[in-house]
């Protein structure tokens, strides 16, 4: 069970505190890079949402700002961890959860949700 976000494919589709900067905006997903990849060019996608490209394009990885096509990938781990460091609010803050704080701790908030 993934606790950080039910959904798998494309970013994350969380409540940030501050408008989401555009430099964290997958081109594809229109939300914030979950694993995010760089490509040759330069531009950075989700890991899923590359994914995804290749599987319309018979595996070939054609970035969808540029249009380039990209041999080589790698996972952009710096980016990964400013991403996770971004302040949010609680997937369940309708429900009065007043929890704020970084991405990577949401699950956290979640848990004692559930429980
Ligand atoms: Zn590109
Ligand atoms: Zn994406
Ligand atoms: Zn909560």
């Amino acid at each position: 069970m993934e606790l950080l976000n039910t959904k798998k494919y494309g970013g994350y589709d969380v409540h940030f505190l501050d408008t989401l900067s555009v430099n964290f905006e997958c081109p594809v997903c229109r939300m914030a890079f979950r694993e995010p990849i760089q490509t040759d060019c330069g531009h950075r996608l989700c890991l899923s949402c590359s994914e995804e490209i290749k599987i319309r394009n018979e595996g070939v990885l054609i970035c969808p700002l540029d249009k380039s096509i990209s041999d080589k990938t790698f996972s952009d781990k710096a980016y990964e961890r400013e991403i996770l460091q971004l302040k949010v609010k609680c997937g369940n803050f309708q429900n009065n959860c007043e929890w704020t704080g970084e991405l990577k701790l949401l699950s956290v908030c979640f848990f004692f949700q559930i429980k």
